[in-house]
């Protein structure tokens, strides 16, 4: 259903923003009503293009007064098309990049939330910190949308999602007033905790304008192998290994299958396996140490151990920071590459750890009697149980085809992760992909619990009216 504005509350919108603050321009809307995968794309009458939380707050405002709806947007790189509108108002945080401090006594960077995740890494880079949040859209993708998404990636193993990496945030509420919640003490016990409450809130309970987040030193040392293994058992095993012997040093684990990894070696250019032959699996370890040559050290004792027991076939471990890179990018490019195949049935699920070869098997096999000859280009974060399962058109098959079966077998993935005590969006989000799915399996009084708060927090429901229950 497509939203109409009322063409007074466009022209008042207009006024405030003054000339520069706004566009209607269909090229320069054109990128903003798109999905990164094509799946979504929208309309609306008018893009509202603020510089400050002021300028926010006066759009919102305006908003609530007339009861206009609005949907949020900072880089369009998410994934459950909550970002792209349907005829409302759309506000871009795209001139909010600036970054506003550094404070390396509080260990803290603050940034409007326009501002890229790249350029917060290159801000904590440049005060010899890191911010460690790590998603292949980088580039794009900014703090505000991270922090609404409660976005993942591949650091969560040891550093958690979003969500703990925010020490504060200012926010402009539904009804137009800011919430200043950018400095509080690192302990803050007074109540509920309305930043979390923002985090993943997709938009629903406000716009995040800036936020305070945590930084981390640096490392002195930095490790990243490439393995091959026969099977999810064995890398789970590995997994188990790393951990106990790296501790808190274990970054990142990250699994891809054969048929992704090939995806990428056909459609990236320049990429390479750093291996001698192919294996059904690859694990991706990143390990990093505060000693110089710890985390090499600490790597290669995993690693001969693992070739050793039989739980790795095969290893390579990086011998410079562009090689590191390389191995990197067989991880980073798997949807990209998939995109290149054609469109696949979408699946960012997680399970507990130990169910992932089990949930492997059983979904495999009720997905392949469904739909046969389907292919599974799967790759995710496994250290956190987190898989993109993925399923492609058979070879040479009808995409178009296969994306009609898409509802039917996100079903039957969804009851194979459910009775394993998993989830049906383990990183992504909700947006509007996932809400018939959420309102299946979530908890009916959690349901309830969320609308009562957005009712109170929004009562004309104005705020990515679409997204979310
Ligand atoms: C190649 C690729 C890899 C990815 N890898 C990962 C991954 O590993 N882990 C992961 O979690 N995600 C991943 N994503 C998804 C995506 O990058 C994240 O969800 C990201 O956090 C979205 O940020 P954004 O600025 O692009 O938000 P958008 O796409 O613009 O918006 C996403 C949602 O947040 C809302 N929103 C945006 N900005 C604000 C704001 N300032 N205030 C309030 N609401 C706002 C929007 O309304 C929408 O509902 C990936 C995406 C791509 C394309």
């Amino acid at each position: 259903m497509t939203i109409s504005v009322r063409p007074d509350v466009i022209d008042r919108l207009k006024t405030l923003a003054g000339p520069t603050g706004w566009s209607a321009d269909p090229e320069r809307l054109a990128p903003k009503l798109v999905e990164w995968r094509e799946r979504w794309s929208g309309s609306t009458p008018i893009l509202m293009l603020p510089k400050s939380t002021a300028e926010v707050a006066a759009i919102v405002s305006l908003c609530a007064e007339t009861g206009t709806p609005v949907t949020v947007q900072g880089g369009n790189t998410g994934l459950v098309g909550g970002q792209i509108p349907q005829g409302e108002v759309l506000i871009s945080l795209e001139r909010m990049h600036k970054v506003l401090e550094i404070d390396t006594f509080d260990e803290a960077l603050t940034v409007q939330a326009g501002v890229t995740l790249a350029a917060a890494h290159e801000a904590a880079l440049s005060a010899r910190r890191r911010f460690p949040l790590g998603l292949a859209s980088e580039g794009s993708c900014t703090i505000g949308g991270n922090v609404s998404t409660n976005a993942g990636g591949t650091a969560v193993l040891r550093f958690g999602n979003m969500r703990d990496l925010v020490l504060g945030l200012e926010a402009v509420m539904p009804d137009g007033r800011v919430w200043d919640g950018l400095v509080r003490p690192r302990k803050d016990n007074t109540g509920y905790d309305l930043k979390q409450l923002l985090c993943g809130a997709e938009g629903t309970l406000g716009i995040v304008t800036a936020a305070r987040l945590k930084l981390f030193p640096l490392p002195a040392s930095r490790a990243v192998a490439f393995v091959g293994a026969s099977n999810p058992r064995a890398t789970l095993d590995l997994l188990a290994r790393a951990r106990s012997d790296a501790g808190g040093s274990l970054e990142a684990f990250e699994l891809m299958s054969d048929l992704g990894v090939d995806l990428v070696l056909r459609h990236a250019p320049n990429s390479r396996l750093p291996l001698e032959g192919r294996h059904p699996w690859y694990v991706l370890i990143e390990v990093t140490d505060a000693e110089p040559g710890g985390a090499e050290r600490a790597l290669e004792r995993i690693l001969a151990a693992a070739l050793e027991d039989g739980l790795a076939d095969d290893a390579a471990i990086a011998q410079s920071d562009g090689q590191a890179a390389a191995f990197w990018a067989l991880r980073e490019n798997q949807s990209a590459a998939q995109k290149s195949e054609g469109q696949a049935w979408k699946n960012d699920i997680s399970v507990p750890v130990s169910a992932i070869p089990e949930f492997l098997e059983l979904a495999g096999k009720a997905v392949s009697a469904f739909s046969p000859g389907v292919r599974f280009p799967t790759f995710g974060h496994v250290g956190d149980g987190n898989l993109h399962y993925d399923v492609l058109a058979p070879a040479g098959g009808d995409v178009a085809a296969h994306m009609a079966q898409r509802s039917e077998a996100t079903g039957i993935i969804n009851a194979v992760v459910v009775a394993m005590g998993g989830s049906i969006s383990a990183e992504h989000g909700i947006g509007v992909m996932k809400v018939d799915d959420a309102l299946r399996y979530k908890d009916p009084v959690e349901i309830a619990a969320y609308r009562a708060i957005r009712a109170s927090l929004d009562p004309k429901r104005i705020m990515n009216p679409r997204v979310l229950f």
